[in-house]
């Protein structure tokens, strides 16, 4: 099928299968996470997840037998532009889509494929990340969550910490040592268990915001079947590395990121309003066309590198790279927003706000968290320098 007659097919599909509701901004009480323990405020949300993942739209690159369309990389470029014309939903979201389902299916064996990358496909188990330790944030490689081996389980002991979700995850992806001898990133495994196993406990982390986003994740004798290692016992820092790879293009938006539900222009046109047929504030609008632009070229940008990696299929270093660039757009692009939108996009709770701009005040604030998880800015341009540009240590 030839790429426009994809396209007329995608447009007709998404015309007749996506609700009403599932075409408007996205409360963050709507988030489509999925998992056992979801709760669907909006009947529609779980509509067009199960729509989607039918047709293998929840994963478009993924290949079918694993709950994917099997899409290349410009089908699914189509495919978000086709969303994104009838401003859609992302209809699922999380962990397992973004980062432990790509890592694997490069480092997965056949039994893990098998077992998890249907379920992440269809939105069944939400997916929570065990990297991060109280004394462990940037320099990772010197966690101490320890795994020792007992007949064909690990018992695992130890801390997590900013676990983001873990109240309501089903299964987690850890970092493991299981060699305290062995140079740090040397002896860390990545292993995958469910969070009901006895011994896991969790404690919400309380922000000032009210919200619990994040959670302390603690480990006392959980019992874990070897066969849940990822790859080689030891060699978990590779698997590790490369799912962060695989979070940080989600984070900048560098796998083409989610179609938009409404633009940065429209939002303005909407609160300032148009003289001569052209937003009436020039320096907004000077602004708002430069970051257009901006988003244009890194969208090229990212699409040229993702043309250039076919082959491997997988992100490289670079991804720092878009993690850096991308987040700063998106921080750019709320602080546009909230001079479009003024004390409108400062509303907390109450009368006087609509719905989706209450949504909009928290998202602002969320995104100043992203030049922190997935590692820092900070560390990002370390890594930038040291493996893309190949500057001295
Ligand atoms: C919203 C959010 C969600 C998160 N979710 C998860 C999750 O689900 N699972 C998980 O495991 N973790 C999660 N994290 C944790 C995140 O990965 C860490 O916060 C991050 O890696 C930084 O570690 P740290 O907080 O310990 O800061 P530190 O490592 O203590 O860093 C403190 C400061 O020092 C700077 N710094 C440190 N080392 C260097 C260096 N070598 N060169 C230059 N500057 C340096 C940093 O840039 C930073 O400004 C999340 C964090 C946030 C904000």
């Amino acid at each position: 099928m030839s790429l426009d007659e994809f396209r007329e097919e995608t447009r007709a599909w998404l015309e007749e299968n996506c609700p009403t509701s599932m075409r408007t901004p996205m409360p963050q009480d709507e988030y489509p996470g999925g998992g056992r323990r979801m709760q669907y405020k909006n009947p529609d949300t779980k509509i067009w997840m199960d729509r989607m993942a039918e047709k293998g739209f929840t994963v478009p690159i993924w290949p079918r037998e694993y709950g994917g369309a099997g899409l290349n990389s410009n089908e699914a470029r189509v495919l978000r532009e086709e969303m994104s014309r009838i401003h859609a939903r992302t209809p699922l979201v999380g962990m397992g889509l973004s980062m432990i389902g790509p890592a694997l299916l490069e480092y997965g064996n056949e039994e893990q494929k098998a077992e998890h990358l249907p379920k992440i496909a269809r939105g069944e188990i939400w997916w929570c990340q065990g990297y991060s330790e109280p004394n462990s944030g940037s320099d990772l490689a010197s966690l101490q969550t320890k795994a020792i081996v007992d007949g064909d389980d690990y018992i695992i002991n130890g801390q997590k910490i900013w676990t983001s979700g873990a109240d309501n995850a089903d299964w987690i992806f850890c970092l493991v040592r299981t060699d305290f001898e062995a140079p740090k990133h040397n002896g860390i495994t990545f292993i995958l268990f469910d969070m009901t196993s006895p011994g896991v406990s969790v404690k919400p982390i309380k922000l000032i915001s009210g919200l619990s986003p994040f959670c302390e994740t603690f480990f006392n004798d959980v019992r874990v079947p070897r066969k849940n290692v990822v790859s080689n016992v030891n060699e978990g820092w590779t698997v590790a590395k490369r799912l962060l790879q695989y979070e940080r293009t989600m984070i900048g938006g560098g796998g083409g990121g989610g179609p938009r539900t409404q633009s940065l222009a429209e939002i303005a046109d909407k609160y300032i309003g148009k003289q001569d047929g052209k937003l009436s504030d020039r320096n907004l609008r000077e602004e708002i066309t430069q970051h257009s632009m901006d988003d244009r070229a890194f969208g090229l940008t990212v699409q040229r590198n993702q043309e250039e990696s076919q082959s491997t299929k997988a992100p490289s270093f670079v991804s720092s790279m878009f993690k850096m660039y991308g987040t700063e757009q998106n921080k750019t692009r709320y602080e546009l927003m909230l001079k479009s939108m003024g004390s409108q996009m400062l509303g907390w709770e109450g009368e006087g706000f609509g719905s989706s701009e209450l949504t909009q005040t928290r998202a602002w604030l969320r995104t100043k968290a992203n030049s922190i998880e997935g590692g820092t800015t900070e560390v990002q341009l370390n890594i930038i320098a040291k493996r893309v540009l190949g500057l001295p240590d």
